[in-house]
């Protein structure tokens, strides 16, 4: 070969080693491209991974513990650092702390157990430490070095140290912009801070938030189905809940005693209606709020999820709303019945003072039943029936005071219940009779009409009075049936004296109207059927009206008093003095007559309250332009005294007791025909 052919081969050798150098670049150049791509994918694909598993098992999730730990794990397994750990913040107290959940990644490696119990016994406030810093600045944080020279940005170097870690970084767990815990991760190494990392962490932080929102929610509606909306009470649900509890560990333990309290307050439903509903809503809340105080109870609200044993809930005391104005509170362990009657003590004593309701002073008391666990009982509502009888038993002996169920109060109901029995069949066989007591004008001392009064006949020989069964008939709603019976045979016997016994100004004939009357819909109607079914004049007709009824609501009140008068009637306030009519509304009332309560005019001896009382009737009502019957009078001195005070009208054993029918006509016989009628 020549020089020449060997210099161009070799030229072309060169050229071809550049070329293929060229090459070689080019196509590691582009194997480091579609390396660095691939890379970038297997981080991005892990990174999606990592959300993703985070997610679903937020999604799943039986408990924020649960989804904690599996996301410290997963954190832990993806960059590769060795240990994680959650923090919880409590805002129970003044400031938000951040508390050691005891949760760390599953396969934590032993030689860090120092660190790690070191780290539970901390809790970090706002801006305390890397956990703290979390907490305030609301965003993830990188510590690159953990050595002791960095003690003040991370308290916890020292242990840190001794276990040989050496980085860190934490991130918030986020609800909305508030940070309700904080996981943070340490590694050995010294590692430079990674914001993608950072980035990623926070978008673990949100989803692990939604789980804790969730949680939250449901506590919320669990709180909520057990409580009283009014009070934030325990309700009936949960109360007899708790009970049924330490009904069953009583039975296992003869030696545990609990208690129960069954409060009603009294006259609420007056103040209720006098004062307004808000107003009673504002009352309740505040007597809730005294209970509570001196109850020493430790509402579960703060726990609804609590499992515990039964011996732990056995005893705590628990307060709660029934409803209405019923409340209850469990005493758990007490010793003896002195226990719960100092406590019953308690609520007296806190109740004494007045409320402050709109500005106004408002007083109440309340009436307590007491039941213990002495009795054997099987259920939480045997319980509540015993303190509810006692409850009523304390209503029944005067209010404001408790009483302590026994066995004889079972008696007693069983007694009533009997009764209840006996009267819904007495109404049916209409075993009922009326008797009449005469109305006498004080001037001529002549009869003007009657008030029918009824009576059972229980037995052709026993006669029942009112005093022994209206309240069970009016508690029933029997008495809306009596009532009528009472209005159809009262007027039927009227209108026949009536033609019998003509006058100038027809006799008329008084009848009751109970409150559970009142409150009906149709009792206008009713009354204007009955009129007329009857054949009596309206105008002879007076309808009796105790004040309690004229104490709910007023406008309502007003209606049907007006409507009534429409009808014709004339009608009486009935007791007049001892209920808690308020004066004020009392010229509102489209009322005819006041009976004066027997209890003044037998009381009044000169100089006494008891005249006085009378006098101020008489003149109050000369005022409105009213009538006044006097109740009551059973002598020649009170009949005189009310004659000097001008008193028209007497109703008294003086002149008749309520006497049957045929007596009430021979009484007509022998009477003198003129005086006109209140
Ligand atoms: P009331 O409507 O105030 O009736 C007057 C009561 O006082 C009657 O008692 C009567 O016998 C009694 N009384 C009258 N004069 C004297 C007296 O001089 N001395 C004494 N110590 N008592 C006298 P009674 O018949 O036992 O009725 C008691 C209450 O029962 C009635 O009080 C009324 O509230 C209720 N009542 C009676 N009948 C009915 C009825 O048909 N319907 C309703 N809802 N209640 C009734
Ligand atoms: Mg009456
Ligand atoms: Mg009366």
């Amino acid at each position: 070969m020549t020089d020449e052919a060997l210099l161009a081969l070799s030229a072309e050798v060169a050229r071809l080693k550049l070329r293929l150098e060229r090459e070689r670049r080019a196509r590691l150049q582009a194997e480091q491209i579609a390396e660095n791509g691939l890379r970038e994918l297997y981080v991005k694909q892990r990174q999606s991974q990592l959300l993703e598993t985070v997610a679903t098992s937020a999604n799943q999730a039986s408990s924020v513990s649960a989804v904690l730990r599996l996301a410290i794990s997963e954190i832990c397994a993806f960059t590769d650092w060795p240990l994680g750990h959650a923090w919880l913040a409590d805002s129970s107290g003044a400031a938000v702390t951040l508390k050691s959940t005891r949760i760390w990644n599953e396969h934590r490696p032993e030689r860090f157990d120092a660190f790690c119990r070191h780290t539970e016994d901390r809790q970090f406030a706002a801006g305390e430490g890397l956990p703290g810093r979390v907490l305030s600045s609301g965003t993830s944080e990188w510590v690159r070095d953990l050595s002791l020279s960095v003690v003040a940005k991370f308290p916890r170097a020292l242990s840190a140290e001794q276990v040989g870690l050496r980085a860190a970084f934490a991130f918030p767990v986020l609800v909305g912009s508030e940070v309700v815990g904080v996981l943070e991760f340490f590694s050995p190494q010294l590692l430079e801070p990674d914001d993608v990392l950072l980035k990623l962490m926070l978008q673990v932080g949100t989803q692990l938030g939604r789980v804790v929102e969730r949680r939250r929610n449901e506590r919320r509606l669990i709180h909520d189905a057990a409580h009283d909306v009014l009070t934030g009470l325990p309700n009936r649900a949960l109360f007899l809940d708790r009970l049924q509890h330490a009904v069953q560990w009583r039975k296992r333990n003869a030696a545990y005693k609990f208690a129960v309290l069954f409060m009603d307050l009294d006259r609420f439903k007056i103040i209720n209606d006098s004062l307004g509903h808000r107003a009673g809503d504002q009352l309740l809340i505040q007597v809730g709020q005294r209970l509570s105080i001196i109850s020493r109870c430790c509402d579960m609200v703060a726990r609804p999820e609590f499992h515990g044993e039964l011996e732990d809930i056995a005893g705590e005391d628990t307060l709660a709303r029934l409803g209405g104005d019923e409340f209850t509170l469990f005493l758990g362990d007490v010793t003896n019945v002195s226990d719960a009657v100092r406590v019953a003590e308690r609520i007296k004593g806190a109740l004494l003072l007045p409320f402050i309701i709109d500005g106004q002073a408002v007083c109440v008391s309340a009436s307590i039943g007491i039941a213990v666990s002495e009795s054997s009982y099987d259920t939480a509502g045997d319980v509540m029936r015993d303190a509810d009888m006692a409850m009523y038993r304390a209503k029944t002996l005067g209010k404001a005071r408790y009483e302590i169920y026994d066995q004889t109060m079972h008696a007693q109901a069983v007694q009533r219940l009997n009764l209840e029995t006996e009267l819904r069949h007495a109404l049916q066989e209409q075993n009922f009779v009326l008797h009449y007591q005469p109305i006498v004008e004080l001037g001529g001392e002549t009869v003007v009409g009657f008030e029918a009064l009824v009576r059972w006949q229980r037995t052709p020989t026993e006669l029942v009075y009112p005093d022994k069964f209206i309240q069970v008939c009016e508690d029933t709603g029997l008495i809306v049936e009596l009532g009528l019976w009472v209005m159809d045979e009262a007027f039927r016997t009227m209108r026949a004296w009536q033609l019998q016994f003509p006058r100038e100004t027809a006799l008329t004939i008084s009848v009751n109207v109970s409150a559970r009357q009142f409150a009906q819909a149709d009792l206008v109607q009713r009354v204007g059927e009955i009129i007329e079914a009857t054949g009596i004049s309206a105008s002879s007709v007076r309808l009796e009206i105790t004040e309690s009824v004229t104490m709910g609501q007023v406008e309502q009140t007003i209606r049907v008093l007006d409507q009534l008068k429409a009808l014709g009637v004339l009608l009486s306030i009935d007791d007049f003095g001892t209920g808690y009519s308020s004066l004020s509304y009392l010229h509102r009332f489209p009322v005819d007559i006041l009976k004066i309560d027997r209890s003044f005019v037998s009381q009044m001896d000169a100089g006494s309250d008891g005249l006085q009382i009378v006098r101020t009737i008489l003149s109050l009502a000369d005022n409105l332009g009213m009538a006044v019957v006097a109740e009551g009078a059973e002598t020649q001195d009170q009949v005189t005294q009310l004659k000097l005070l001008g008193c028209d009208y007497c109703q008294g054993y003086f002149f008749s007791r309520p006497v049957a029918a045929a007596a009430a006509e021979r009484l007509l016989e022998g009477a003198p025909s003129y005086a006109e009628a209140p």
